[in-house]
């Protein structure tokens, strides 16, 4: 199967997309990690990416397209993709379709996580870090944990670079480049829209459900 994955930043798609990985033996596919992966290798095509960053420019769909189609016609791969971050845009939708269909694939799954601003807020926002033992808490979502935790309130630190409006300003930058491509699939019967606003294990098993049908 091939799963598309949305979800605007703290909606907790990149742990579902490790976990749908993991799970159902799946190769996860984000166009920022393709185009990292060729300047570090210094490709021909590595080094002209290089360049356009450099200059502060952005990389055009036509490279993006290029290296994604690499994976998508890479047997070792065919028809276990999860595309994570991408379509960003309907051009982008329809030539990911294209080169579906003429090897064969096809988008089998697309889920969204809807989450709304207030909790993805909370969920950055109240994010506490113990400093003895490095464990990662929320005020808002764990209270009982927080109270209780072993190493003692003393090393309990908040994150002091999370800072509202930078978060809330991603988030509608996020929802808004992305709902002309939400509307462009919403029509389809393999489109879900998940409940976001709730806990990762439930997530989780809410998605775990679709994809086993
Ligand atoms: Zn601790």
């Amino acid at each position: 199967m091939n799963v598309i994955i949305f979800g605007p930043p703290g909606s907790g798609k990149g742990t579902q997309s490790q976990n749908l990985v993991n799970k159902f033996d799946l190769h996860q596919v984000s166009t920022g990690d393709l185009l990292r992966l060729e300047i570090k290798e210094k490709s021909e095509i590595g080094k002209k990416i290089e360049k356009i960053i450099e200059q502060g420019d952005f990389v055009k769909d036509n490279i993006v397209n290029e290296l994604l189609n690499r994976v998508i016609t890479n047997p070792k791969y065919k028809n276990k993709i999860v595309f994570d971050g991408y379509p960003r845009n309907i051009n982008q939708a329809e030539t990911l379709e294209v080169m579906l269909n003429s090897n064969n694939q096809s988008i089998n799954f697309i889920l969204f996580l809807k989450v709304s601003r207030e909790i993805i807020e909370k969920r950055i926002l109240g994010r506490i870090i113990c400093e003895k033992c490095n464990k990662t808490m929320n005020e808002y979502f764990n209270e009982k944990e927080i109270v209780n935790h072993e190493c003692g309130k003393n090393y309990l630190k908040k994150r002091k670079d999370d800072n509202q409006a930078a978060i809330i300003t991603r988030y509608e930058e996020y929802m808004a480049k992305t709902k002309p491509v939400l509307d462009f699939y919403s029509t389809r019967s393999y489109f879900h829209e998940i409940d976001g606003n709730q806990k990762i294990q439930v997530i989780k098993g809410k998605i775990e459900d679709i994809l086993k049908v």
